[in-house]
């Protein structure tokens, strides 16, 4: 028996684990500090009472011998693929039913789509990035080369003529950046996947946040990119599903690679190696759709980008550099006078009791860089900033 090797390639993944022991430290050490944290990733509004309605809706039938449902179909109840479709046909972009596969959240189906391809593969990442990409590509034993995003290129690399690669990631809006591609950008990639018969695999997960109604929220806004690009999306941050699991897969019809339709594989592997979202889950992501469930969901998100603001516009007082904050419940900010990004979290939670992300923990571009997030309450972000304020004006 031979353990799978490219296991022990992966680093140990301490970023979490060392921002939780600092903190735990300074509080043992300074109990009446009210420490506030702008590191969080998770959302902290709670369901929406349209999905919350549908659950509980969606539960009681499951106790009755008429409506009870057992297994249902892998690839998602045509109920919410007919939403999600329609939704789509908002942003301009036409989906076949079977184009959509529901799953259990983005991340596991970002991890699970690399059964599709060979490992001979080269893969791109930007980075800095949310670091699942590059790790799950660890553990299948391929070939990783890096997209640099940085201050040059607004965080957002483009294909040039060095770049070589047969599967590309693209997170737009981005985590940790929060920068957002532009119609013009996706189209590089899209123009270059197809002159190379590259795949990307374009993760939507924060396409809610996008504002501006001039930027893409789906690749598929791009023309041509139906015959490239696989794009994976969920309800985590969308309507606050991070705990209760929903998201979804679009595999078009027309990826088709060495003459195999890469749909028809995916429905293979998750017929095969799936049983499908529970019923009642489906039946609660399907009313974000509905009229009350779009109006209360946009109210959450309109919530954390009132923290995104409140924070964006304090770095504008103190002249800070940033992207995102505008389009992103993130805001990545360039650390004053040149402190390493472990060397600022230290600074912050040490003289203003605030909690971010280093940036190094998502890359080697995230050195000197920090992130916030907009996913606390209003009075203590509003806290925050004020705290952060004072401190880095002196
Ligand atoms: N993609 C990105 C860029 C994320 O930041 C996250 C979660 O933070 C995910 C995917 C995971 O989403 P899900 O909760 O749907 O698995």
């Amino acid at each position: 028996m031979k353990i799978n090797q490219h296991y022990l390639q992966l680093e140990k993944s301490y970023l979490f684990t060392m921002i939780g022991k600092k903190v735990a430290q300074f509080q043992q050490q300074h109990p009446e500090v009210d420490i506030i944290r702008l590191g969080i990733g998770d959302v902290t509004l709670p369901l929406c009472p349209a999905v919350v309605e549908a659950l509980e809706s969606a539960s009681r039938e499951m106790g009755v011998k008429e409506t009870f449902h057992g297994y249902g179909p892998e690839q998602g109840y045509d109920f919410l693929k007919e939403k999600i479709a329609g939704y789509y046909a908002e942003k301009g972009v036409t989906l076949a039913l079977d184009e959509i596969f529901i799953s259990d959240g983005a991340k596991s189906d970002l991890g699970n789509i690399l059964d599709l391809f060979d490992a001979d593969n080269t893969v791109l990442i930007p980075d800095p990035v949310y670091p699942v990409y590059v790790d799950t590509n660890i553990m299948a034993g391929r070939k990783v080369v890096f997209a640099d995003a940085d201050a040059s290129n607004g965080f957002l690399p483009l294909p040039d003529e060095n770049t070589d690669a047969d599967i590309i990631y693209i997170c737009s809006p981005n985590n940790p950046t929060g920068a957002v591609y532009d119609h013009a950008g996706l189209k590089a990639w899209v123009d270059y996947a197809k002159k190379r018969d590259a795949v990307i695999l374009f993760d939507a997960a924060y396409e809610s946040f996008v504002a501006d109604p001039s930027l893409p929220r789906s690749i598929y806004e791009v023309e041509g990119a139906k015959e490239v690009a696989i794009e994976f999306c969920s309800f985590s941050k969308t309507a606050g599903f991070t705990g209760t699991r929903c998201g979804y897969t679009i595999v078009p019809d027309a990826l088709v690679r060495g003459g195999v339709a890469l749909n028809g594989l995916w429905l293979r592997r998750q017929t095969t190696k799936f049983n499908g979202v529970p019923y009642i889950i489906q039946k609660g992501a399907a009313a974000v759709f509905s009229e009350e469930g779009r109006r209360q969901t946009l109210a959450n998100i309109d919530y954390y980008r009132e923290n995104a603001r409140i924070l964006a516009d304090t770095l504008d007082r103190l002249g800070i550099r940033y992207t995102g904050g505008k389009n992103s419940p993130y805001i990545w900010m360039e650390c004053p006078n040149g402190m390493k990004s472990w060397e600022f979290f230290d600074y912050l939670l040490e003289n203003a009791g605030v909690v971010g992300t280093p940036g190094a923990g998502f890359g080697a571009n995230g050195e000197g860089y920090f992130r916030l997030t907009a996913f606390n309450d209003h009075e203590n972000t509003e806290k925050a900033a004020k705290r952060i304020e004072k401190l880095l004006s002196k």
